[in-house]
C-alpha cells in the first residue's frame, strides 16, 4: 500500500441546531467581527444567524451570487474592510460558501461556513470566480473555511429539484474519487459511504423533507462527498461539467445529475469501481440505466438535451473537454466523447458507450 492523504484545518459539528452554536464557535476562533453572508433568497436565514451572534455581527450582506461574479467578490470584500470585520460567515449552498472563499482570496479574510445545501464546497481548498462569462479556478488552502456548523434543520425548506440535484452533485464527487489517482484507502471508504448514504436517504428525504433524521442521512453524505472533492483530483466528469456550464451555461448541479452515468460508463472498462458500487447499493447488474431511471422516478433531469443542449454544441464541447489537461482512468477520444455527449443529449442508455 502506498499513498499520500492530504486533509486541511477544519472544524466539523454536525448537529441538528448547531447553527446556534455559531457564536461560540466564534468565540473559539478568537475572532470578534463577523460579516454574514447569503443570497438575497436566504436574507431570513442569514438575519437569523447575525441574531444568534449579538454583538459579534457586523452585518448582513445578502448578496451572493451563482458562480461568483468578480465584481460581486470585489464588493463583499468591500464591505468587509469598512465593517472592519475579521471573519465572514457563510449561510447558504455552494454559490454563498464560494463568495466567502473569494473574499478569503482577496482579503485573507477567515470564514465559517454553515452549508444549506449538499454541493460540498465548504470541505474543498477549491474557489471559483467568473469575469466576462469565463469562470476561472483554483487551489488555495486559504480559502477552506475554519470551521463548518452542519445544521440539518436549514436544509429542510430546501426545494425538492434542488436537493436532488445538489445531492447528485455530491455523489458525483465521490464516485470520480473512487477512480482518482491520488485516492487513498481513507478516500476511497468515504467515497463508498457517500454514494450509499446518499442513494439510501434521497427517495425518504424527496417522500419527506421536513424528516430531520433523513435529511442529516443526505448531508452526512454531503460532508463525506465535499471532503473527497477537497482530497482527490476530479476527472472526465467534473471537467464535461464544468465546460458544460461555463461554455453553455447549463445549471451546475442540474448538469452534474445528468452527466453521471455517461461519464461513468465511458470509464468503466479501466476504473469499474463507482459502477460496481452503484449496482451493489441499487442491487442491479445495470446499473447505470437504473440510476437515470431512479433520477427520473424522483423528479430529476436525465438528458441533456432537457437543459438546453443540443446537437450543434457537442463539436465545441468535445474541443475544449480535448485540451484541458486532467487526469482520467479512459483516454480521451474525440470519438466516444462525441458518442457520449450525444447519447446523453438524446437521454439514451449509457451503457450503450460500453465496448465503443
Ligand atoms: P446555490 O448555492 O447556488 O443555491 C441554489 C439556490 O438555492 C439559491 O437561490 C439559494 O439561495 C437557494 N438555497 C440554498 N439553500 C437553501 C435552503 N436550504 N432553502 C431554500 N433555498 C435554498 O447552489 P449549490 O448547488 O449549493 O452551489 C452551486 C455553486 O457552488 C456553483 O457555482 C458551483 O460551481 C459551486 N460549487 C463549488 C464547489 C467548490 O468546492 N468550490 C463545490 C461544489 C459546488
Amino acid at each position: 500500500m502506498k499513498f499520500v492523504h492530504q486533509s486541511f484545518a477544519s472544524r466539523v459539528v454536525f448537529e441538528s441546531g448547531s447553527r446556534h452554536l455559531v457564536r461560540q464557535e466564534l468565540e473559539q476562533l478568537g475572532v470578534g467581527r463577523a460579516l454574514v453572508l447569503s443570497t438575497p433568497e436566504q436574507r431570513d436565514g442569514a438575519e437569523e444567524v447575525a441574531a444568534a451572534l449579538g454583538t459579534l455581527a457586523v452585518g448582513v450582506h445578502a448578496e451572493a451570487r451563482m458562480h461568483v461574479p468578480v465584481a460581486t467578490a470585489r464588493a463583499a470584500a468591500e464591505v468587509v474592510r469598512q465593517t472592519k470585520a475579521d471573519v465572514t460567515v457563510a449561510v447558504g449552498g455552494g454559490s454563498t460558501i464560494g463568495l466567502a472563499k473569494a473574499v478569503s482570496l482577496l482579503e485573507g479574510t477567515p470564514s465559517l461556513a454553515i452549508p444549506t445545501t449538499y454541493a460540498g464546497s465548504e470541505m474543498t481548498p477549491l474557489w471559483g470566480m467568473t469575469e466576462d462569462g469565463q469562470k476561472r479556478t483554483g487551489r488555495d488552502d486559504v480559502v477552506v473555511p475554519r470551521v463548518v456548523l452542519y445544521d440539518p434543520e436549514l436544509t429542510t425548506s430546501l426545494p425538492g429539484r434542488v436537493t436532488l440535484t445538489s445531492a447528485m452533485n455530491s455523489v458525483a464527487h465521490a464516485a470520480e474519487a473512487l477512480y482518482a489517482p491520488d485516492r487513498s484507502p481513507i478516500t476511497a471508504s468515504m467515497a463508498e459511504a457517500a454514494v450509499t448514504s446518499a442513494l439510501r436517504a434521497l427517495p425518504d428525504v424527496m417522500a419527506r423533507p421536513d424528516d430531520l433524521q433523513v435529511r442529516g442521512d443526505l448531508l452526512y453524505a454531503a460532508w463525506l462527498g465535499g471532503t473527497c472533492l477537497g482530497t482527490a483530483t476530479m476527472g472526465l466528469h467534473h471537467k464535461l461539467c464544468h465546460t458544460l456550464g461555463g461554455a453553455l451555461d447549463l445549471p451546475h448541479a442540474d448538469t452534474h445529475t445528468v452527466v453521471l452515468p455517461y461519464a461513468l460508463a465511458y470509464n468503466f472498462a479501466d476504473a469499474p469501481a463507482p459502477v460496481e458500487l452503484l449496482g451493489r447499493v441499487l442491487d442491479t447488474v445495470e446499473p447505470l440505466s437504473a440510476l437515470r431511471t431512479w433520477i427520473a422516478d424522483l423528479g430529476g433531469p436525465v438528458s441533456l438535451g432537457e437543459l438546453g443542449m443540443d446537437s450543434a454544441d457537442v463539436a465545441r464541447i468535445v474541443d475544449l473537454a480535448m485540451t484541458a489537461s486532467y487526469p482520467n482512468p479512459s483516454a480521451l477520444e474525440r470519438e466516444r466523447l462525441t458518442r457520449l455527449l450525444e447519447l446523453a443529449i438524446a437521454g439514451e442508455s449509457p451503457e450503450l458507450l460500453y465496448g465503443s
